[in-house]
């Protein structure tokens, strides 16, 4: 934001006003003895160009045009989900199951587990993205049916990754929630694909994405016609190995308190390890999460998948009541 000034002001005063509403402003000085611009540092508080006007001394202002601006409109509003609201000024809801589906009776077993700690949505991988070509990779359409029916049977929503374009009709036949995975956050034919089910969805962070790159990837999704979009941070690629990866609750303070913005926070993937996940949980809520997504399973020794930060029903529920989502 650029602000200019009346010939009659005092610049220093401008400032100070600015200041009091949270803006730091730099001055630039303007040709020919005209009073100097201001220059609004991006560390700034989000303020509408109306209220800066109505500071004493200023002449007018400039906004540069947002590159999302879709995405702008669904600041400060939440959206209706599975039964539940999620966004600003509502309670967090927690989305919680095994990283992937492995049977009918395990994905039974972790429906109850998930609604008697009062999440809102079953989560669970039908189609895995996997590092190693070895791994397990889901047992894809079949998964998606016992998954539907063991969310039904708890009453809860269903929240699952869109691996391919292929897969988005069987996936937003069963899913309330269109997860799109960190490795594909800008495949953007897998986003215009994703968008075209007219499903709201859970878009992971990259884990190299910058938070205007993740921030322009809802953006498309919303311009190919996407409902609505909730953000999901869930670490980034750090330089310390020491866990899975770097948790970035700045960021999700950005998103929820500075742009408003639905965010939830996975902090199963961020730490990798089970004794880490609740206080992460407890900071991403303090940082301004909007919800959780987390990783437990009914048997975690025999998890197929991420087994080390599966947490066990006993410990989901602890964290439930530690984060308020129930
Ligand atoms: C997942 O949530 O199942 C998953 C694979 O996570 P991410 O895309 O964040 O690695
Ligand atoms: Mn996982």
């Amino acid at each position: 934001m650029l602000v200019t000034l009346r010939n009659d002001a005092d610049p220093a005063r401008v400032q100070a006003g600015m200041q009091r509403l949270g803006l730091w402003t730099e001055r630039l000085s303007a040709p020919d003895g005209a009073p100097p611009f201001l220059l609004v540092s991006p560390c700034s508080a989000a303020v509408e160009p109306g209220a800066v006007l109505q500071v004493d001394g200023v002449a007018g202002v400039c906004v540069r045009p947002s590159p999302h601006p879709r995405l702008d409109e669904l600041a400060g509003q939440s959206i209706a989900i599975a039964g539940r609201r999620i966004g600003v000024g509502e309670r967090p809801i927690l989305m919680a199951g095994p990283c992937s589906v492995e049977s009918p009776a395990q994905i039974a077993a972790s429906a109850r587990a998930a609604a008697a700690a009062g999440a809102a949505l079953l989560r669970g991988g039908a189609f895995k993205p996997r590092t190693s070509p070895y791994s397990f990779a889901g047992h894809g359409e079949t998964a998606l049916a016992w998954m539907r029916a063991a969310a039904d049977e708890a009453g809860l929503g269903v929240v699952t990754e869109v691996l391919s374009e292929r897969d988005v009709e069987s996936v937003a036949r069963v899913a309330d929630l269109l997860q799109i995975g960190s490795r594909n956050m800008q495949c953007f034919a897998l986003l215009r694909a994703v968008a075209s089910a007219r499903k709201p969805v859970l878009l992971k962070r990259g884990m190299a994405a910058t938070v205007e790159e993740w921030l322009l990837a809802a953006e498309h999704l919303l311009a190919a016609g996407c409902p609505a979009v909730i953000l999901c941070e869930r670490g980034v690629r750090g330089f310390d190995p020491s866990t899975r990866n770097l948790l970035d609750l700045g960021a999700v303070a950005l998103c929820a308190r500075v742009h408003g913005l639905p965010v939830v926070v996975d902090p199963s993937h961020a730490v990798g390890r089970k004794d880490l996940v609740a206080p992460m949980a407890r900071a991403a809520v303090a940082a301004g999460a909007a919800g959780l997504l987390v990783e437990f399973h009914p048997d975690p020794m025999q998890a197929k998948s991420d087994g080390p930060q599966a947490l066990d029903p006993a410990e989901l529920a602890a964290l439930a009541d530690e984060c308020r989502t129930r």
